[in-house]
């Protein structure tokens, strides 16, 4: 059997993950942020976006385009988008953790051609898959204090290529935010700040992380 068989591995004709294969309109690969810049990171493309194969083109990425372009951040100048999964799941489920564990692999190759030097990851899923276990708002509070990406905090199949960016970046950050689909954006965090103000003061923060030529 050849590549382009039902287990294909080429970026182009992935197969690894059946369920995707069925539910995806075509795989959403990420957009290239210019090296040293900034890379936001979902968990999984949705139906406008499987539609058009690009990531964050629907209401949620509206949303953190105006987030970034406050601060002069724009799309496909400044910063670039991906997912952690790059094949919408039916219904928008959440990605299993084989799928996620196979779509890592992909997702470390574009860190590694595209040198990001901050990562905002948007949602829990993404926060969770860098920055390890807990909840969101906890990894808030811990970012506050301190930004910088540490390897051993990713999943495995994410570690090396931290490793290795951190060499060629002298530092990397991650910044995680409230997802920007705005399910819980109008609900009040634990320390009664809405979750919106807490996602503006993240885009900040990765905009300073941006700004900064090392790491402190
Ligand atoms: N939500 C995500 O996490 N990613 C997208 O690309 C769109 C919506």
């Amino acid at each position: 059997m050849n590549n382009f068989g039902p287990k294909s591995t080429r970026e182009h004709e992935c197969r690894l993950c059946p369920e995707l294969v069925a539910s995806r309109t075509q795989i959403v690969f990420p957009t290239p942020c210019p090296p040293g810049g900034l890379l936001a990171i979902g968990e999984a493309p949705g139906m406008e976006e499987d539609d058009i194969g690009e990531g964050f083109v629907g209401r949620a990425g509206r949303t953190l385009d105006a987030l970034l372009v406050q601060h002069g951040i724009e799309r496909n100048r400044d910063y670039g988008v991906a997912n952690i999964v790059r094949c919408r799941p039916k219904d928008n489920r959440k990605p299993y953790k084989h799928e996620t564990d196979n779509c890592l692999l992909w997702l470390s190759i574009f860190l590694l051609r595209n040198r990001p030097k901050v990562l905002l990851l948007v949602g829990s899923m993404a926060t969770e898959v860098f920055l390890g276990p807990g909840p969101l708002y906890w990894h808030i509070e811990r970012s506050r204090k301190s930004p910088v990406l540490l390897a051993k905090d990713a999943l495995p199949t994410l570690r090396h290529a931290i490793r290795l960016l951190h060499g060629m970046l002298d530092g990397v950050f991650a910044v995680p935010m409230p997802h920007t689909s705005g399910m819980a954006w109008n609900r009040r965090a634990p320390n009664g700040k809405m979750w919106r103000e807490i996602g503006e003061e993240q885009v900040e923060l990765a905009v300073e992380c941006l700004k900064s030529s090392h790491v402190t």
